[in-house]
């Protein structure tokens, strides 16, 4: 989050649009990142992952802009600076070098940080919604919280079932 000059909360309105403007970064980041960690995968089943994220958080970029249309609001433009730093940090892990099965454990670390946080992030504007008396809007990011949790849980299962026992025997 970072507020621009002149950009002013008095309102939980106003609160609500800035968080959404800063998840909408976030996400856009991400679809230019996942690609690479796709990629960077070695474990089939994670590259699979990671590309069905992707077009999930596709869906979860024009789900904002929906969200947008149903407040009557343009998105602003906006920074969201922990993205940004939980990405640099993702492409390390796609730079590394190394045992690829260590590699796609560090790739998941790096994905499951992501995930938490955007988790954290759809949660508060869900509520923020919900407080605001729309119900439509709350229920619209609710189905995006939803698919970050699939997402979370999916790559839990892989690093506990595949991942992870590989690279403890790297
Ligand atoms: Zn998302
Ligand atoms: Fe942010
Ligand atoms: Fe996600």
């Amino acid at each position: 989050m970072k507020l621009f000059n002149g950009q002013k909360l008095e309102s939980l309105d106003d609160l609500l649009i800035e968080q959404l403007e800063d998840i909408r970064d976030a996400e856009q980041r991400l679809v230019e990142a996942l690609p690479h960690m796709a990629d960077a995968a070695g474990d089939p089943q994670l590259r699979d992952a990671f590309r069905h994220h992707l077009e999930e958080t596709r869906h979860h970029v024009e789900r904002l802009d929906q969200a947008f249309q149903m407040l009557s609001r343009e998105p602003g433009s906006s920074t969201c600076d922990a993205m940004k730093g939980l990405v640099e940090e993702a492409r390390d892990m796609v730079d590394a070098e190394g045992a690829a099965a260590v590699k796609d454990a560090a790739l998941i670390a790096a994905a499951q940080r992501v995930e938490h946080y955007e988790i954290a992030a759809y949660g508060t504007v869900r509520s923020l919604a919900r407080r605001l008396g729309r119900d439509d809007v709350a229920s619209l990011l609710q189905t995006t919280l939803d698919e970050e949790h699939a997402a979370d849980d999916t790559l839990n299962r892989l690093a506990e079932s595949t991942v992870n026992p590989a690279a403890a025997r790297a």
